[in-house]
């Protein structure tokens, strides 16, 4: 039965901090839809989570594809005819990191905002005609200490010299501006929406020296996904604490 449960989707979900937190809202009995942009990853990702008794689905969605977020849209709306948690943690990191700000290439910036910036508004939006057919809508933000201005602006903050990878620097400062603004166009409707960093993960992203493990690095999504009516509308956090902007 996944009527009772809380429905929930991943974007990103095929490895990494996606894929955990897929599994830990599933183990908090949400029905978890695992999106991926490559349809048969998913699908295997979602069928290993099975095998360990949780209730997850798979669907096909790439963020930097306009086609594919609709056709995803409309399978959950027809499936489910509502969504309750949206997770948006797909994200890339293709900076050249041997360049400074001012040389990184346009071309870069570009992917980059594809599908950390415009991806994620663009599943957002598609996504928010069903939330809003939610009790509680939630929607999580995934971005990035990383994307703290105050922190970068800061010498004595210990990111002050991590000015590469920039595209993905600024592409999580906007993902932060981006979440302020929904967040007060849904200020008096029963949808929340706050952006997390998850840490400095083991994935394949954040390397294998990162001192978090991914279990805990899926810790703050999965606690923002589930916030109760008094929590947060609009905060940006890490395991429970307020970060800068
Ligand atoms: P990861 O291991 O590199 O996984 C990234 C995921 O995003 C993959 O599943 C990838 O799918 C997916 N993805 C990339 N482009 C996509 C697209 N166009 N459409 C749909 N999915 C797409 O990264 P991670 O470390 O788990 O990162 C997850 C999130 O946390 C990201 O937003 C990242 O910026 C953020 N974050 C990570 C860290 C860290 O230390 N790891 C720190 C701060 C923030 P494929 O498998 O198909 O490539």
């Amino acid at each position: 039965m996944t009527t009772t449960k809380k429905i929930a989707l991943v974007t990103g979900a095929t490895r990494g901090i996606g894929l955990e937190t897929v599994r830990q809202l599933a183990q908090k009995q949400s029905h978890v839809i695992l999106a991926g942009r490559d349809r048969a990853k998913a699908d295997a990702a979602a069928h290993k989570l099975r095998a360990e008794g949780l209730d997850v689905e798979a669907i096909a969605l790439d963020v930097t594809d306009a086609k594919s977020i609709a056709a995803a849209a409309k399978e959950i709306e027809k499936k489910h005819g509502r969504l309750d948690i949206l997770v948006n943690n797909a994200g890339i990191m293709a900076d050249d990191m041997s360049k400074t700000p001012s040389q990184q290439p346009l071309e870069l910036w570009r992917k980059t905002f594809d599908t950390n910036v415009f991806g994620l508004i663009a599943t957002t939006q598609a996504l928010l005609p069903l939330l809003s057919k939610s009790e509680a809508g939630r929607i999580v933000n995934v971005s990035s200490l990383l994307g703290s201005i105050t922190h970068h602006a800061d010498p004595a903050s210990p990111i002050y010299d991590y000015k590469a990878p920039v595209s993905y620097n600024v592409s999580k400062s906007t993902v932060n501006a981006w979440t302020v603004q929904l967040a007060h166009e849904l200020r008096n409707s029963s949808i929340k929406v706050n952006t997390i960093h998850p840490g400095h993960v083991k994935t394949d992203m954040g390397g294998e020296a990162a001192p978090m493990e991914i279990a805990d690095g899926a810790k703050t999504s999965v606690e923002l996904a589930l916030i109760g009516a008094n929590g947060p509308n609009g905060s940006f956090s890490h395991l429970g604490q307020a970060l800068p902007w």
